[in-house]
């Protein structure tokens, strides 16, 4: 199991620390080439990994990057063909197939609706303790939000997994995973166990 981390702006490191923590092995994406495939690898389609994660950080500064350095089509290629991906923060706004505050889109592969900084610059950053569909029913999750986008609406077959203040946190839609928080930044390793188990195809 090998999951590449998108790491050309923003919080990866900590992604990566989780992983290893969980036994996983990460690299880091940070040019074009690190998308093609290592010779003999036998993952299906070819793929170069088996997982994606889109980590937190700036989402316009991340979406410019991924086109000056020619890697946006080829993400956008592996994503569209079912590579599991996980986006927190400013990666569920790259996920997003709309933004209601902002006319970008990115890759635009996840049926919802995102707001940008949703939460305002009073609550621009602050910690919560939810359930989690698929990890846990007890308000025992951690969630640090940071200048955080909210989920606004969800498309058909997109499965809520998590709500804080009666907002959505965290959704999925088949291969694609999006939090609004940042789990990287607690020690608490479930929600990576949760997308290393969707990259296992559980
Ligand atoms: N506010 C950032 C954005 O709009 C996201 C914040 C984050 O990733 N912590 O891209």
């Amino acid at each position: 199991m090998r999951v590449g981390v998108l790491a050309v702006q923003g919080a990866f490191i900590e992604h990566e620390q989780i992983l290893t923590k969980l036994g996983v092995e990460t690299f880091e994406i940070r040019q074009k080439s690190d998308l093609e495939a290592p010779a003999g690898s036998n993952r299906p389609s070819n793929r170069p990994f088996d997982g994606l994660i889109l980590p937190g950080g700036e989402s316009t500064v991340q979406g410019k990057l991924l086109r000056d350095l020619d890697m946006f089509e080829p993400l956008l290629r592996l994503i569209q063909d079912g590579l599991p991906v996980f986006g927190t923060c400013a990666g569920l706004i790259l996920l997003a197939e709309r933004l209601s505050n902002d006319g970008n889109v990115y890759f635009g592969t996840l049926p919802v609706t995102v707001r940008r900084n949703a939460y305002g610059r009073q609550l621009g950053s602050f910690f919560a303790e939810r359930a989690f569909r698929g990890i846990t029913d007890e308000a025992t999750v951690p969630m640090t939000f940071i200048r955080a986008p909210l989920i606004e609406k969800v498309g058909d077959g997109v499965e809520i997994l998590a709500e804080v203040k009666g907002e959505i946190v965290a959704a999925r839609y088949k291969n694609q995973l999006g939090i609004s928080f940042h789990p990287e930044l607690n020690e608490d390793t479930r929600i990576h166990q949760y997308f290393v188990d969707m990259c296992l195809g559980e």
